[in-house]
């Protein structure tokens, strides 16, 4: 945010409001017309490499060039922009809140950590601008077009990008961070709420891929936001994140039933659980491999009854613990692949 201040306004006691750049009054106590005359005045003969703190706040303008002009940390908060270029435009750092821009050229321009909350966006080009870190809270973007645009660390709470064009799981990648798609992740709850708005979009837009990785990143930030609450459903996310990854990620419900085999395994082997059925009477130790092999028939709940447990309420509620495990896995499985595929 910008830490320069602008003059008061010359109205009056009355008037709270700073005065708006290249006049002496606020934009509801100016003149328009003289206003804007030397507003575009001031524009043409700008140096475009000397950086320039300007408050348009309120500002109602069409049809201004502004483009390669230096403005970070500007203040352009509930001005109306209609059909304005901002053609590489520097607006880091400024103060956009509630701005409306109408069929404006935003093509190349800097907006890394602006504050766009509420921001209204309708026609315009936003390719190849460089939204980092942006706050976009409850901003709507309606027929915008996002082509190589840059949204990594953006805060996009309920942002509404209904409408847009050419918006990607890749506009969230971050060059600086080895191509790492994320958005702010800063605070757990926003993060989750972030991460909705967006796997929204890419659902109602059949992006699959896309609308998985959301939904496996808010899940994570919702895990997070529960454990900063000291939330007790962060063991179940937890769960849920190892066992299939929010039911995203197929592959690590086979990893973790291997996983789940392999421990029972050992765990038998160790307390000598597993006996021939051939001959019960005489207990002798049995192998490693047919440890595994029997945690793999009882997970299966194959049981072929070649071997069977050890006498004994711990043994039993060993096998009974991994037999419930393994259907409960197997319908997991099928649940993530069905899920993962199923909408492709
Ligand atoms: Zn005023």
């Amino acid at each position: 945010m910008t830490s320069q201040t602008f003059p008061k306004c010359s109205f009056g006691e009355k008037c709270a409001e700073f005065a708006v750049s290249f006049s002496s009054f606020c934009w509801e106590h100016s003149n328009p017309k003289e206003f804007l005359a030397s507003l575009s005045a001031e524009l043409k003969n700008r140096h475009v490499e000397k950086p320039l703190v300007l408050n348009l706040k309120k500002v109602v303008c069409e049809n201004l060039d502004f483009s390669k002009i230096n403005f970070s940390g500007s203040i352009l908060s509930q001005a109306h922009f209609s059909d304005c270029h901002f053609v590489g435009t520097h607006l880091s750092n400024s103060n956009m809140i509630g701005a409306r821009f109408d069929g404006c050229d935003l093509v190349g321009s800097d907006l890394r950590n602006a504050h766009l909350t509420r921001a209204i966006f309708n026609h315009c080009l936003l390719s190849h601008s460089d939204l980092r870190g942006a706050y976009l809270v409850e901003a709507h973007f309606n027929e915008t077009d996002f082509m190589a645009s840059l949204l990594s660390g953006t805060v996009l709470w309920n942002a509404d990008f209904r409408g847009v064009k050419n918006l990607r799981k890749k506009n969230f990648e971050n060059p600086d961070a080895k191509g790492l798609a994320a958005l702010s992740e800063k605070h757990g709850l926003v993060a989750f709420e972030s991460y909705r708005t967006i796997k929204h979009y890419f659902y109602d837009q059949g992006f699959y891929e896309d609308a998985s990785w959301a939904a496996y990143r808010g899940l994570t930030m919702e895990r997070k936001h529960f454990f900063e609450t000291r939330d007790p459903r962060y063991f179940p996310s937890l769960l849920m994140d190892i066992l299939s990854g929010y039911t995203e990620k197929p592959h690590r419900v086979i990893l973790s039933s291997l996983t789940v085999v392999l421990l029972f395994g050992v765990l038998y082997f160790l307390l000598n659980v597993p006996q021939a059925s051939a001959n019960l009477n005489s207990y002798s130790r049995i192998s490693f491999l047919d440890s595994i092999y029997f945690s793999f028939i009882t997970f299966t709940t194959v049981g072929f009854g070649d071997l069977v447990p050890r006498p004994g309420a711990l043994f039993q509620l060993l096998t009974c613990a991994e037999a419930f495990s393994g259907p409960f896995m197997a319908g997991l499985y099928i649940f993530t692949l069905t899920r993962r595929y199923a909408a492709h």
